[in-house]
């Protein structure tokens, strides 16, 4: 190659490096303008972009996770919907009327009725596409579940590898996430969503009192204002955010959560900063069983540690139950599970100690989900949040219960089962007495999976401001709205991951 064409050569090469680097870069930086702009690649969020890209529409999501998927990375997946296809194959007669006023009754009509009126009309119909895209049902599903008011027919779903806690495994939880990773990758792939991660909401623009898009930060510290036609809010609850929990909800000093540490109610805050309303975070109810493993953390893994006190239908009780005044409070085997919620709810500081002896201990399944009796009494040494005594008094020493109350009313509970008669609380399961050392006290709390409070939207998720006026341009769905809108003060099963799912799907729909 003589000179002048090595000359042309290296020129034509540079030429073509710039074009590919300058391509690449466009590629990855995205246009500014969206038609969808969602924040939040989450339970809500992840359909919601796929609904909208379905139809052609170019959607920017903005996550500020390093991963997507939110809590459905660690969701125990039950999902309630009435009238589907599965359902009617099993001889289930069901109507999503039916599931309405059954929401609407366990909630003793507290939820919002066009939130849950569009959650359980479009709930069969996400069930019967998730089926149709390859969703591993349970073979047991539908069924009825008694960890939440159970439903008077079998409504609730769940994947094959979900809703085990005894055998939790890395795959539990997961199989929405599985189902929707798929359709996310085609989207991503044809250009349709462009997926933003590790870069996190800021505020939300406002131009000509319409939404029209986001600040958002990058990593880097750099911020970035993105814009789009719709914007959309799926950022989850704030149940992991201590200090705007204890902002909303006053009445309760500590925050003892199992939500994932993403839910911190960036999006409620960033649109309340707007003017949009917040409601319902009075409507508060707690999980209960809940185990700090670490005290003081202010967390209880739903998934490690769990005690099973939900429902005596699934564990019957063989622990009596104290407050933190060494009393008891409740009969450890009251049915309802709304009332047993409510009763440790009521107190202080949500503690339920549960005491019990070596012969409860092993007489049947085990008190923590996934314990083994050994791995109980291996936790009893260390007392952290388990504690292990000879005596009645010892334990109340190691476990900072009154001495003299604790006493008491374990002696009372044996004149109980000595009798067959509980007087003070009505209990019917009194066969073991509390004899027999060594003496166990597990400490639980009522804990909050989710939170309650959320933004105030229309029945077609336009966020209101304080006058009840839709913002415009502005959408929320999924924990955002609160659990207080689609399940009320009481938890109904399945709704929050079944709106939050099957909103969002509807949403990105629906967007123009
Ligand atoms: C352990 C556990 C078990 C549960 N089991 C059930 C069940 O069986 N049935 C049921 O109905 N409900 C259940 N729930 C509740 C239900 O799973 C959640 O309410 C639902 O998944 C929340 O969906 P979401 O899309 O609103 O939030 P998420 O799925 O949490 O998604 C929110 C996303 O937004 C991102 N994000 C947050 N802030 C920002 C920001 N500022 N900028 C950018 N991105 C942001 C987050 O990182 C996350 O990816 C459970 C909850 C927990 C914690």
């Amino acid at each position: 190659m003589n000179k002048e064409n090595r000359r042309r050569f290296l020129f034509r090469l540079s030429a073509i490096i710039s074009a590919k680097m300058l391509l690449s870069s466009a590629r990855r930086k995205p246009a500014l303008r969206y038609d969808v702009l969602v924040i939040g690649a989450g339970s809500a969020g992840m359909p919601c972009a796929i609904g909208a890209a379905e139809r052609g529409l170019r959607v920017l999501v903005v996550e500020k996770d390093s991963k997507i998927g939110g809590t459905l990375n660690i969701t125990a997946g039950q999902m309630s919907a009435a009238g589907t296809r599965l359902q009617r194959s099993k001889g289930i007669t069901d109507s999503p009327e039916e599931h309405f006023k059954e929401v609407m009754r366990l909630s003793n009509g507290t939820a919002d009725p066009a939130i849950v009126k569009l959650a359980v009309t479009e709930a069969p119909r996400l069930i019967d596409w998730l089926e149709s895209v390859g969703y591993p049902m349970a073979d047991e599903a539908p069924a009825v579940v008694y960890n939440h008011p159970a439903y008077s027919r079998a409504r609730t779903y769940w994947g094959k590898t979900d809703y085990n806690p005894a055998k939790p495994g890395e795959d539990a939880g997961k199989s929405l996430l599985k189902t929707l990773l798929p359709l996310w990758e085609k989207h991503l792939q044809s250009g349709h969503i462009v997926l933003l991660t590790e870069t996190t909401l800021s505020r939300l623009i406002v131009q000509a009192s319409k939404v029209s898009g986001a600040v958002v930060q990058h990593k880097n510290g750099r911020t970035e204002k993105v814009f789009a036609r719709n914007t959309v809010l799926a950022t989850g609850g704030y149940a992991a955010n201590p200090t705007f929990f204890r902002q909303v909800t006053p009445n309760v000093k500590r925050l003892i959560s199992s939500a994932r540490i993403s839910s911190q109610g960036e999006g409620i805050q960033a649109a309340m900063e707007i003017g949009a309303a917040f409601r319902n975070a009075e409507k508060h109810g707690f999980t209960i069983g809940g185990i700090e493993l670490q005290p003081q953390s202010g967390r209880a893994d739903f998934w490690t540690a769990w005690a099973r006190i939900s429902s005596p239908a699934t564990r019957p009780p063989r622990e009596v139950y104290v407050n933190a005044n060494g009393q008891r409070f409740m009969a450890e085997d009251e049915p309802e599970v709304d009332r047993r919620e409510k009763a440790i709810a009521a107190q202080p500081d949500q503690k339920c100690w549960l005491i019990f002896d070596e012969t409860a201990l092993t007489a049947g399944a085990s008190l923590v989900l996934p314990w083994s009796v050994e791995k109980i009494r291996e936790e009893a040494e260390k007392g952290q949040c388990l504690w292990k005594a000879d005596t009645i008094s010892e334990l109340a020493h190691k476990t900072g219960l009154p001495e003299n109350a604790l006493l008491n009313s374990i002696a009372q509970y044996n004149e109980a089962v000595q009798k067959g008669n509980d007087e003070l609380f009505g209990r019917k399961n009194l066969q073991l007495p509390v004899q027999q050392a060594p003496f166990y006290a597990l400490l639980t709390y009522g804990f909050c999976l989710v939170s309650f409070g959320g933004l105030h939207t229309n029945g077609v998720l336009q966020v209101l401001n304080k006058a009840g006026k839709p913002i415009e341009g502005l959408y929320a769905v999924g924990e955002i709205l609160g659990a207080g809108a689609t399940t009320g003060n009481v938890f109904c099963g399945g709704m929050l991951l079944t709106p939050a799912v099957a909103l969002g799907r509807w949403l990105g729909e629906k967007l123009t």
